[in-house]
């Protein structure tokens, strides 16, 4: 058995399959020099608690499920994280209806503890941000994924699972009783892979055979940092209430675990799938984007919110101005700059944004094709789904 892909799903399906199956033969083959460092090593650090996905998703279910897990292995592995709480606020009358199905959604979604909250809860929980109504979720916490995912591999290497670095996987031939995957270390021969390959998940998929839609769209976000000194303006999460067509969007402020407080990320279409520098252009990745015809549905539909994002990112004193509404004293000298991730947005061909979790079969192989956020909080969850999945395709 091989999973292709190193980040936390790949590892957290990994030592699933490997605790499920002591005797099989398992290998993970990563591309890069370490594990986790795509978006496991470019993210927000959240735990999230499950408020904000529609009832009965996947992602609904795998994340209140990962959430929970996700701790008790976190306690269990002595790996950093903290149940600090974060706090969902509207700041005008216009978006108490939304607020409303947020906490709708929540309750369906059985995130535990999940309170409505006053102008004065919010001053209480978050003496420096200002608001009229929001919604308290104590169970949300941030951790270091990074060191989550090297705890995976840890449990994967102890299991007598194999884990092999530098081995960026360029061809999938399929066989009559086997799959043979050409990497840049050679080639692995496999009875069956699971391919967690983040932002290149869909190009892996199509060269085993699948169907080229949902086509990965990168979005680079970049965070601020508030300055050490400004660093009690924020004591856990403060998040808006979402826009549910792109939860994803709108300024968050986030303690990190590491004590920086993160303000981001912004959403830009990005030049390349690992644009970590801003301005990092791969003629593939560019010519894949534009080629496919979701990307120019999407930008008829979202162009105004495609402009705004624009603004945040280039324009500092906005992004600034547009988290002050949360927490008034902050001021464009308050940040400094940070890092950023790549969002692997799966896009359909018809301009939607997929919001669920997607996963796919090829002959022999299985293909998880959109594993956003909330999917490292999932993660443990995800690879009990994927290792069903797995059992009944494969007779496991
Ligand atoms: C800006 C940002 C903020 C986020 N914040 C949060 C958050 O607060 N909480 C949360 O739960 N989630 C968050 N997420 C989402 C979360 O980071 C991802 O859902 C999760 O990390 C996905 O894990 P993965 O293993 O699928 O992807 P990745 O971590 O990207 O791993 C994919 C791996 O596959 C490898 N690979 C790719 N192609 C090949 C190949 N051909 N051969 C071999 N290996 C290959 C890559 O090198 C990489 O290591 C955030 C994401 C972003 C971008």
């Amino acid at each position: 058995m091989a999973i292709v892909g190193g980040g936390i799903v790949g590892l957290a399906v990994a030592r699933e399959l490997v605790r499920r199956n002591p005797r099989s033969s398992l290998c993970v083959l990563e591309r890069e020099a370490e594990m986790g460092t795509h978006q496991t090593g470019h993210n927000s650090g959240v735990i999230h608690a499950g408020v904000y996905y529609q009832p009965g998703s996947l992602k609904a279910r795998l994340c209140v499920e990962g959430a929970r897990e996700l701790y008790e292995y976190c306690a269990e592995r002595d790996i950093a994280h903290e149940r600090c709480g974060k706090v969902i606020i509207a700041t005008d009358s216009s978006e108490l209806p939304r607020l409303d199905d947020l906490e709708r959604r929540g309750r369906a979604n059985g995130v535990p503890g999940l309170r409505r909250i006053d102008a004065a809860d919010i001053e209480q929980i978050e003496p420096h941000a200002r608001g009229i109504a929001g919604l308290h979720s104590p169970g949300t916490g941030i951790v270091d994924f990074p060191a989550v995912a090297r705890a995976y591999a840890q449990d994967v290497l102890e299991a007598g699972g194999a884990v092999a670095r530098g081995c960026e996987v360029t061809d999938v031939e399929v066989r009559a009783r086997s799959l043979r995957l050409i990497h840049a270390r050679g080639t692995t021969e496999a009875g069956q892979a699971i391919f967690c390959a983040g932002a290149w998940a869909d190009r892996l998929a199509v060269t085993a055979g699948a169907d080229p839609d949902p086509r990965i769209v990168p979005f680079r976000g970049a965070y601020l940092k508030l300055a050490t000194e400004r660093r009690h303006l924020v004591r856990s999460l403060i998040y808006p209430v979402p826009d549910p067509a792109l939860p994803f969007l709108g300024v968050h402020l986030t303690k990190h675990i590491d004590g920086e407080v993160l303000i981001g990320p912004t959403a830009l279409i990005a030049g390349a799938r690992d644009a970590y520098r801003l301005g990092r252009m791969q003629r593939r990745d560019v010519l894949d984007t534009l080629a496919w015809p979701g990307t120019w549905r999407m930008l008829a539909r979202w162009w105004r919110t495609g402009v705004s994002e624009l603004r945040y990112a280039a324009v500092r004193s906005a992004f600034v101005h547009a988290a002050a509404r949360y927490v008034p004293e902050l001021q464009a000298s308050d940040v400094e700059p940070s890092f950023a991730g790549v969002r692997a947005q799966a896009l359909g061909r018809d301009g939607r944004l997929i919001d669920d979790f997607v996963f796919s079969a090829t002959p022999r192989a299985l293909h998880v094709r959109n594993a956003p956020s909330p999917a490292a909080t999932a993660s443990l969850a995800i690879a009990r789904h994927v290792a069903d999945e797995a059992g009944r395709a494969f007779g496991l």
